[in-house]
């Protein structure tokens, strides 16, 4: 259902253009594929995803002799949920079952990054576990209050220091916080400036060192946030982070603002990394464990 909801734009865009394209051509020709090509690129499903995804369905068309083109539409879902579901990839997060759970949050100013950390925050809380917040981001203004007020909101303690610290002080202080909270899962944020770009990568690469210095299998998860709303913009941000930090999953927020949902095709197909959650919307349960075939229902349904 959630799914549902929060791919509504998406839905509408891609089934009218589908249903439009299906009454257009009632045969499966060159001009078809084509139609269909420009349909995906405009939902961002992202130009070498959709060529194979095209090459595909044209020895499917071979295969099982198909003429009409209302024949194709469901060889089409299961191309897409075929590409969204790469067997293997893990969309659970690693949470330990004995001992604390570290998981830090990675990616650029904006894209929903405190947003995630209050829903993860409170989707951990749901399950009486005990959840503390560490306000790494101590460069942007405003970004240790605001993570704060989700503190509150979701009943959680942050740990903090004054803004401009060292946000690898900030993650050692957590870790004993939480430590002595015996706390099952600390969730860190971190800056997002990438105009400084070696800068903050050196940042993260510390903030890193001293949590495993720490806690040495922590940080158990690297959560990339990327916003879909921003499309390919998203696929090289995550490209940018995956050269110099080891991104364990990827969040996509903002699924429900945009109309161009087959961005999270674009993410599966294109970079080494799962999808994990996506966010459906800005209140606190918005918030799923990706699911390929409830991903492509809820397009499709
Ligand atoms: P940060 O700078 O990365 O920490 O971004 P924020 O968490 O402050 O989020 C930026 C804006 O995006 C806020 O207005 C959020 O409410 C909004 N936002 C975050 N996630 C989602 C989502 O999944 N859907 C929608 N519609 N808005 C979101």
């Amino acid at each position: 259902e959630k799914f549902k909801e929060g791919l509504a734009k998406t839905r509408d865009s891609f089934v009218g253009q589908m249903n439009e394209l299906f009454a257009q051509y009632r045969s499966v020709d060159e001009e078809f594929f084509e139609e269909l090509e420009e349909i995906l690129i405009g939902a961002d499903v992202g130009v070498s995803t959709v060529l194979e995804l095209i090459d595909e369905l044209k020895d499917e068309v071979k295969l099982r002799n198909i003429k009409d083109s209302t024949e194709i539409a469901p060889v089409i879902s299961e191309k897409l949920a075929e590409k969204l579901d790469k067997s293997g990839e893990d969309t659970e997060l690693n949470i330990q079952k004995d001992g604390m759970t570290v998981i830090l949050f990675v990616g650029v100013n904006g894209v929903g990054k405190t947003t995630t950390i209050g829903k993860v925050a409170h989707f951990f809380k749901e399950q009486d576990k005990t959840v503390v917040m560490a306000a790494g981001d101590t460069f942007r203004a405003g970004a240790i209050e605001q993570l704060e007020v989700w503190g509150e909101r979701v009943g959680v303690d942050v740990v903090k220091q004054q803004a401009g610290s060292d946000p690898a002080a900030v993650m050692y202080d957590a870790i004993q916080s939480a430590r002595a909270k015996q706390a099952d899962i600390l969730l860190c944020d971190t800056a997002g400036r990438l105009q400084n770009k070696v800068n903050l990568m050196k940042e993260l690469e510390k903030v890193k060192r001293v949590i495993s210095r720490e806690l040495p299998e922590a940080p158990h998860e690297v959560l990339l946030v990327l916003d879909a709303t921003t499309g390919q913009n998203a696929l090289s941000q995550a490209k940018t982070f995956q050269e110099t930090t080891d991104v364990s999953g990827i969040v996509l927020t903002k699924l429900d603002g945009t109309a161009r949902g087959g961005i999270v095709l674009a993410i599966r197909n294109e970079l080494d990394i799962p999808v994990k959650l996506v966010g459906l919307g800005e209140g606190i349960e918005d918030l799923q464990q990706f699911d390929a075939e409830q991903f492509v229902y809820g397009l499709f349904k």
